[in-house]
């Protein structure tokens, strides 16, 4: 007699907390009127985070939701989903996607499926459709069964050339590549009148940003990062990691530091000095203002690593 409502008392205490654990993955975080971000852990995927370690935006307009940025995975479009419910009932209308990183987009399918339109630049989505397949071979790595039901969807009409004016709801918006960032193609989001940008990855902020063998070099990645403070200025950044920011911060953990592993590296490589010692040195003398960024005792090596190679 005890047994089924022990189960039942079981299953219910299961269900809050899954629901508690869901309900915490992305925190949103509202930037100006009917603007938000939707701010995710800084660490590293998880099922926990179902690859969601990253920030996404919204605009709540009259007609519905603008999202930026779609989630890693199903799980990850749904940790979304939950997080837009607390702000507000009307639907996502349009998915914006800033770039081809798994989180960036591979959660479309779940909104389109809802009726939401899907846009994306054609360079973003030519990346995208060259990373899908080994994407979701390291999804399923790192989070199993999580991944499962995942299906990569592009935009099936992308956006010719390197910018797009946009309007839903009488919001308008621009769609603007400045170059290859974190990944060839990577996009920024721009609300002209209220001077925001959502950056997506083209700007870390609150955790040190990585540098992946995807086509796009660090010195690239800096000169877009420098090509885009320069057009526009932006009152707000909201960024593909961490909470919204100024443009001075996204300068000191983003451009400063690109900047930074180009001056160190660069010399070093084209002197073609030990690689080994060449990482050990310049991330002995890493200046503090990047040490105390999440994530550098596992990335800073790396970075200078990898730098390094793309200068060989
Ligand atoms: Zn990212």
């Amino acid at each position: 007699m005890f047994k089924p409502l022990l189960k039942a008392l079981a299953t219910a205490a299961f269900a809050v907390s899954a629901l508690a654990a869901q309900a915490s993955v992305l925190q949103p975080v509202k930037v100006a009127d009917d603007i938000y971000a939707l701010v995710g852990p800084l660490g590293q995927r998880d099922a926990a985070n179902a690859g969601d370690n990253a920030t996404f935006g919204a605009i709540v307009t009259p007609d519905g939701v603008i999202l930026i940025d779609s989630g890693a995975t199903k799980v990850g479009a749904e940790h979304i989903e939950t997080a837009l419910k607390t702000i507000t009932p009307k639907p996502v209308r349009w998915v914006i996607n800033t770039g081809s990183q798994d989180h960036r987009w591979l959660g479309n399918a779940t909104f389109a499926a809802q009726g939401a339109k899907i846009i994306a630049l054609d360079s973003t989505v030519n990346v995208q459709q060259a990373n899908a397949t080994q994407e979701i071979q390291g999804l399923k790595m790192l989070l199993g069964e999580i991944a499962a039901g995942t299906v990569p969807m592009s935009s099936p009409d992308p956006l010719p050339g390197n910018a797009a004016r946009l309007n839903l709801g009488g919001v308008d918006l621009e769609l603007r590549h400045f170059g290859a960032g974190h990944f060839p193609g990577d996009a920024v989001v721009w609300l002209p009148k209220q001077h925001i940008a959502f950056s997506g990855d083209l700007v870390f902020a609150d955790r040190m940003l990585g540098l992946l063998d995807n086509g796009s070099r660090v010195d690239q990645w800096a000169q877009t990062f420098s090509t885009f403070a320069a057009a526009l200025k932006p009152k707000i950044i909201v960024p593909g990691h961490g909470k919204p920011c100024s443009l001075a911060q996204a300068q000191a953990q983003t451009g400063d530091y690109l900047d930074w592993l180009v001056r160190e590296v660069q010399p070093a490589a084209q002197n073609m000095d030990d690689l080994e010692k060449t990482v050990q040195r310049v991330h002995a003398a890493t200046p503090e203002a990047f040490r105390k960024l999440d994530n550098f005792e596992n990335i800073d090596k790396k970075n200078i690593n990898r730098a390094y190679l793309e200068f060989q």
